[in-house]
């Protein structure tokens, strides 16, 4: 059973059959893709603040130290990224800031905001305003905070990470597998197209990925939400002094991951945190989101790599480079029924760029 399914109603009926057959996987088993993708973004942490303390993270900042950023620094930051042809902004938080973070909630209030999502809204707005997509990770969100935010945001993400008990989860504050795979469920409910992922390393063992990645593709099955899938080693830093995945695990695990979900859902290895080049044969078509203009502020000691290299990782592997929107293609000129994905505020944006002949349409190539 996953930790916390019971508790979030997690109604998942795992394939036994499936979880074995993805033990077994190899790279030898999957093909390399036939293109290599990316999105220009913008990084936006709005707040780091967080309820939890998981032992790999220097995101977070404790009570007392937390930032929030002001209205008017976002407006700049977004301006600064869509100035340098950047088609996302990625709002990055911890988890719902806790009462312990009283200033925060202080500042809040200060500007007008009972709640982090009521605050997220109008950085959305803000956004969109300087021409820019918003692309909200904003942890766990009940249905309620979600819908707040879900007509703003063109997709959406949480990491699952794993569907394990972890000690790097641990301690009085350990967030949930079964809370994790609510959200998950959430934004298929909501028809918000969705950016998921596992990160490895963190103590689950080869069944944990595999029932991990079972469960994603369950979830994507009945909704058609999940538009890709991260597979992220565990870095070294400040705070985790534990062991990384070598080579061959994370190959291993991005071909594990490529035969667990349909094609349709990308499979993405963040290339300033992963040799990408070493696992292209293991199927990954994404290299994620990188930013021209603003640093990675999950993993600050671990830059970007600059547009030309990823031009030479795709070159390496003797397929295109192509860059995509925050949403993919497919939930923005689907068959008929991308209504479903994309809120009339967001389809008005696109829409008026396009009429434009400005920037997302230049991205689709049309
Ligand atoms: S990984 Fe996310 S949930 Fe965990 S402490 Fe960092 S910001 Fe919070």
């Amino acid at each position: 059973m996953i930790p916390g399914a019971e508790e979030y109603g997690i109604d998942l009926a795992l394939d036994d059959a499936r979880v074995e057959r993805l033990l077994s996987v190899t790279p030898a088993d999957v093909s390399a893709a036939d293109e290599l993708s990316f999105c220009r973004n913008v990084f936006v942490p709005l707040t780091t603040a967080c309820r939890y303390t998981c032992t790999y993270c220097t995101y977070y900042d404790p009570p007392g130290e937390a930032s929030l950023m002001a209205p008017e620094a976002i407006r700049e930051t977004c301006r600064i990224g869509a100035d340098a042809g950047c088609t996302e902004a990625l709002f990055t938080f911890g988890d719902d800031p806790d009462d312990r973070y009283d200033a925060i909630h202080g500042q809040l209030a200060e500007w007008g905001h009972d709640s982090i999502h009521a605050y997220l809204r109008e950085a959305c707005e803000i956004a969109l305003e300087e021409g820019l997509l918003p692309h909200s990770n904003p942890g766990d969100q009940t249905r309620e905070q979600m819908a707040t935010v879900a007509d703003v945001n063109a997709s959406m993400g949480v990491m699952l990470e794993t569907t394990a008990d972890v000690r790097a989860h641990g301690g009085p504050r350990g967030k949930s597998p079964g809370q994790r795979l609510h959200t998950i469920r959430t934004a298929g409910e909501l028809g918000i197209p969705f950016t998921t992922g596992i990160l490895v390393g963190i103590g689950e063992d080869w069944r944990d990925r595999a029932v991990s990645l079972a469960a994603i593709r369950e979830l994507h099955e009945r909704y058609g939400h999940v538009q890709e899938v991260i597979v992220q080693p565990v870095a070294e830093n400040e705070r985790w002094k534990g062991e990384t995945p070598d080579l061959a695990a994370l190959r291993r695990t991005v071909a594990m991951a490529r035969a667990a979900l349909p094609d349709e859902v990308s499979v993405q290895s963040p290339p300033n945190l992963a040799p990408v080049r070493d696992l292209l044969d293991c199927g990954i078509d994404d290299l994620g989101g990188v930013s021209p203009v603003t640093d990675d502020y999950i993993n600050p000691d671990y830059a970007w790599p600059g547009l030309h290299e990823l031009e030479a990782v795709a070159e390496a592997a003797g397929v295109p480079l192509r860059e995509r929107l925050p949403v993919y293609e497919r939930f923005v000129d689907g068959p008929g029924d991308d209504e479903r994905w994309l809120s009339p505020r967001v389809r008005r944006e696109l829409d008026a760029d396009t009429a434009a002949g400005e920037r997302y349409r230049a991205v689709f190539g049309d």
